[in-house]
């Protein structure tokens, strides 16, 4: 079914065809025409599934039209979780719009405030906007919404992680009540219920697929390693085989900007991107990354989710994600739309927590595989030794777990061990 039959106006239609769309995807499917109806709409898909077009294009169509009526001031407001997915989502909307003559601008933090004041004071049809810069604007008395229509709420699961709740309830009581509100969220839980029951009217429910479901183009490897081996495993990897465009990512800010060095010390072309960084080296290092200059773009969770690079061929959980929803969003980094790709989860012996609740989540089990060379940790708990060892004895106040008369009288003391093991000098 091609984008005409949503009945959209011909340069909107011209605009997504000279994006590269002939298809719609099944979240633009189902959304767009319930959108287009004026519905309030809560949108329940996984990353990756071309959601950002199910919202913005009835936004667009809605606008092409009044731009006839000359209406003033911003007529819709899109909040969205981090810097980065503000930018690319004004990106989206200026590549489907570029026949359409309207005005965008993307607001976020850890920039200067001047360019978007002298923006906001030309006139603006479309605000795209993180919550804490535009609180910024309220306050400034910088930023009017009397001319509102529609509201979306970008990743609205991430925004209320991230600690945005209070923020985005202020800004919503800000904006005017008649108005069209459309949510969307990797996952639907009884807070994004209510987030949406006291913002939303009657909405219509679109759900693609189980929220637990990682996307199909993705194929999913797990591979045991000790935690000292796996920036060696990395390396291994990125030496050979045939991985192009790689996003690694790692649990903490420290740990992305150490596996950068490393991999930058081993002649890997690589850059860190977390909330650590400065804006202007966020968007030089996405930039870089999405030109093919980086191979490897190292990121944490948090700026993670504004990354839509087409082309992604792998993506590496250095670290394993503490939450099984992250798990979902870092590996929908790859595989977009219709591309394929791989994820590649490295293990150690104290993460297989994580990864037995990320099994639980998607509802499948990994079948670990192995790379020659590395020293692998055991997935499974070793099996319960036959009732050779004594029973654990009192040492001061703590119990501690006899050793097996077998390892006691083999080993010795540890200097000893030690000494034995130093190879003798010439
Ligand atoms: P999103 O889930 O909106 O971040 O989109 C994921 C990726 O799919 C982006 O790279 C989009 O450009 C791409 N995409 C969205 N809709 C379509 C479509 N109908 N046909 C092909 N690619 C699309």
């Amino acid at each position: 079914m091609p984008f005409k039959t949503f009945g959209l106006s011909e340069p909107l239609v011209q605009g997504i065809l000279a994006t590269g769309y002939t298809t719609p995807t099944e979240i633009q499917s189902q959304a767009i025409p319930v959108a287009l109806d004026g519905h309030d709409v809560i949108g329940c898909a996984q990353t990756g599934t071309g959601k950002t077009a199910a919202f913005v294009l009835p936004i667009l169509n809605r606008l092409a039209h009044e731009r006839s009526r000359h209406k003033k001031g911003i007529k819709s407001l899109i909040l969205t979780p981090t810097r980065e997915l503000a930018v690319q989502i004004e990106q989206s909307i200026l590549g489907y719009g570029r026949f359409l003559r309207l005005r965008t601008l993307a607001i976020y933090g850890g920039v200067s405030i001047e360019n978007q004041l002298s923006a906001l004071r030309r006139g603006v049809d479309i605000v795209v906007s993180t919550p804490g810069r535009l609180l910024d604007h309220m306050q400034r008395g910088s930023i009017r919404f009397e001319a509102i229509e529609v509201l979306v709420l970008d990743e609205a699961d991430r925004m209320l992680d991230m600690g945005f709740i209070r923020d985005v309830r202020k800004i919503v009581d800000a904006l005017p009540t008649n108005r069209q509100t459309m949510l969307f969220s990797a996952t639907i839980s009884p807070e994004i219920k209510g987030l949406s029951a006291g913002m939303q009217k009657s909405p219509k429910m679109i759900q693609i697929g189980r929220p637990q479901n990682p996307i199909e183009t993705v194929t999913q490897h797990v591979y045991p390693v000790e935690k000292s081996q796996k920036i060696d495993l990395l390396l291994h990897m990125l030496k050979n085989s045939p991985m192009y465009s790689v996003l690694v990512f790692s649990r903490t800010k420290h740990g992305a900007d150490k596996i950068t060095r490393r991999l930058e010390r081993s002649g890997i072309v690589s850059v860190a991107i977390h909330s650590g960084r400065s804006q202007g080296q966020r968007q030089r290092a996405l930039d870089g990354f999405k030109s093919g200059k980086y191979q490897v773009m190292v990121a944490t969770d948090i700026a993670a989710r504004g990354i839509d690079v087409s082309g992604i061929s792998h993506v590496i959980n250095f670290d394993v994600p503490a939450f099984a929803e992250d798990y979902i969003h870092r590996i929908g980094r790859t595989g977009r739309a219709t591309a394929t790709g791989d994820a590649i989860t490295f293990v150690s012996q104290d993460e297989k927590k994580y990864l037995g609740q990320i099994e639980k989540f998607i509802g499948r089990r990994f079948s670990p595989q192995t790379c020659p060379g590395f020293a692998c940790v055991a997935m499974e708990p070793a099996p319960a030794e036959p009732k050779k060892n004594p029973p654990p004895r009192r040492h001061g106040r703590t119990f501690v777990a006899a050793r097996p008369s077998s390892v006691r009288a083999k080993s010795g003391p540890a200097w000893r061990r030690r000494r034995k093991a130093r190879p003798h000098s010439a």
